[in-house]
């Protein structure tokens, strides 16, 4: 394989997207622009290709974070406000101290289920609340000669993430306060809930409440950035995750041009370009509930590729922790092996932050993996999620070690059916 030209193509189309197109917020006329430019690359190498458009609340999965910040705030100020009155330093009727006190337990409980279900689970509880919009998934299908025994999707996003401004200015420490930022929210309510029940038993502990109290105020400096979680301006997103969509669109054209060498005989090949990846993995869930009972007739099996940077990193996830999927083994231990046998440097691990699409087929129990660039347990990149994410983070090598990942699994399942 050869694939110099393959790279220069990859990192143009990288580069074309950026210069004329810009960020990509989902939902949004530069998003649906994107998928209009990706379905006409992909008209070159597909038998068939067309869009998919879906509807979505983009801003409800994190244009909440600072309004729950908000609630934390208010629920601290209730707490603070029942045990002024319960050490008698508020003079009111005893009754307010429990009114306060039931305030601070919903709005907590309100602001916890948000983070929780909507942050960390990418459930769509809270999404009523946001303005709707509508976006694009872009498909293109190359048939096999044959017989169709099994499928595979090739996968990627367009639409780019809002600036993360805990990552541009706190950078590595922004990142860390995260977990301790939802260890905080949920301590605060398990004391408030604590602090009611004892008072019903008439159990006095103002002492320990008092101290518990002050430790919650020094909580504040950590929670006031996520006021300022991200900006509504987005970024770039050249390797998150234009370098995914190039790759798949390197792939297609790979096997449209190598046909001499290899076509599929018994998989049918989908090229799947999602929308909305950064507002939840939207497009992908929209995607999988569209296609549930084609997905699991064609015996499908999907790569889905997100933020390839450099040959250094390449993970290939075995499950996606925060969300709460397994991949499947027969797909990530496959690539894995490939990558081994061509001399790239590939990792086994599990996604402990964020989620990707795959994911999104992983929950519904399609055969599913990712492959990411980005380590993020271990290093925060300085482009993840920020305006650092332009072209030149993007190694055109990189994309070619991928494709011909992708290509020789396509090649090797396609001979086993
Ligand atoms: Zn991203």
């Amino acid at each position: 394989m050869n694939f110099a030209h393959l790279n220069e193509y990859m990192y143009n189309f990288i580069e074309e997207v950026c210069n004329e197109i810009g960020p990509r917020e989902s939902g949004s006329e530069s998003e649906k622009l994107t998928g209009d430019k990706i379905e006409s690359e992909l008209k070159n190498y597909c038998d068939e290709t067309w869009q998919e458009k879906y509807i979505a609340h983009p801003t409800a999965f994190l244009g909440g974070v600072r309004y729950g910040t908000v609630l934390v705030f208010v629920s601290i100020i209730m707490y603070w406000v029942s045990l002024l009155t319960d050490l008698n330093m508020i003079q009111l009727e005893i009754s307010w101290s429990y009114i306060f006190m039931i305030i601070g337990i919903i709005i907590l409980f309100l602001a916890d289920s948000y983070f929780v279900l909507e942050v960390m689970r990418y459930h769509e509880v809270f999404d009523f609340l946001f303005p709707k919009k509508d976006s694009n998934n872009i498909v293109g299908v190359i048939y096999p000669t044959k017989e169709v025994k099994q499928s595979v999707i090739f996968s990627a996003h367009h639409d780019s993430a809002y600036e993360f401004n805990l990552f541009y200015y706190f950078k590595r420490f922004g990142q860390k306060t995260i977990n301790f930022a939802y260890i905080g929210i949920v301590f605060i309510l398990i004391v408030l809930i604590a602090k009611f029940i004892l008072n019903i038993f008439n159990v006095r502990a103002n002492m320990i409440f008092l101290i518990l109290g002050i430790a919650f105020l020094f909580f504040l400096p950590i929670f006031i950035p996520y006021l300022f979680f991200h900006s509504y301006k987005s970024v770039l997103g050249a390797c998150d995750n234009l370098s995914g969509v190039a790759i798949i669109l390197g792939i297609a054209r790979y096997l449209s041009e190598n046909k001499k060498d290899f076509v599929p005989q018994n998989t049918k090949v989908y090229f799947v370009s999602f929308a909305g990846e950064e507002a939840g993995i939207r497009g992908a869930k929209r995607y999988v509930d569209m296609h549930y009972q084609q997905l699991k007739n064609e015996n499908t099996k999907v790569v889905n590729i997100d933020s390839i940077a450099t040959p250094e990193t390449i993970l290939i996830a075995t499950k996606e922790i925060i969300i709460g999927v397994k991949h499947e083994k027969e797909i990530y231990e496959k690539l894995y092996e490939i990558a081994k046998e061509n001399g790239i440097n590939g990792k086994m691990v599990p996604i402990t932050f964020g989620a990707t699409d795959g994911a999104a087929f992983s929950k519904k129990k399609i055969a599913a993996t990712s492959i990411s660039g980005l380590d993020l347990e271990n290093e925060l990149v300085p482009f993840y999620h920020t305006r650092l994410d332009t072209p030149e983070v993007v190694d055109p090598k990189a994309l070619g070690l991928i494709v011909k990942m992708c290509v020789n699994y396509l090649k090797r399942i396609d001979m086993e059916s």
